[in-house]
């Protein structure tokens, strides 16, 4: 739609409102890559109803950069130190926090997880 109000009357919005349908991430990312302010809600699903843990149940620790699974285990961006400066969030505003494999495998807790 964006595209083709440009093309055919050669506006360009500066922002953007949409309701909360258009709050995913790749939206987002999308509508800031083309200097366009989103007014939108971001989608949030903080709660699981399978039985899983929820986003609530990992503690956020931002001194160290790291979530704190509920078995105490640090999941971070990166196990390791880079010296490359260009690691980081994959560049569609989404950065993964994970724990070693083998220790996963290894938890009492992985079908909760
Ligand atoms: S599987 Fe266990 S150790 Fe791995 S993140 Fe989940 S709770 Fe933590």
């Amino acid at each position: 739609m964006l595209d083709r109000v440009k093309d055919t009357f050669d506006l360009h919005p500066e922002r953007i409102i949409a309701d909360t349908a258009y709050g995913s991430g790749p939206i987002l990312g999308w509508l800031v890559d083309r200097n366009i302010a989103p007014h939108i809600p971001v989608i949030d699903k903080p709660a699981r109803t399978d039985g899983t843990w929820s986003r609530v149940d990992f503690e956020w620790d931002a001194e160290n950069d790291q979530y704190v699974c509920p078995e105490g285990q640090s999941l971070k961006q990166f196990h390791r130190n880079y010296s490359d400066s260009n690691r980081g969030p994959d560049g569609k505003g989404v950065a993964k926090y994970r724990e070693l494999k083998l220790t996963c495998q290894a938890c009492p807790s992985k079908a909760k997880c």
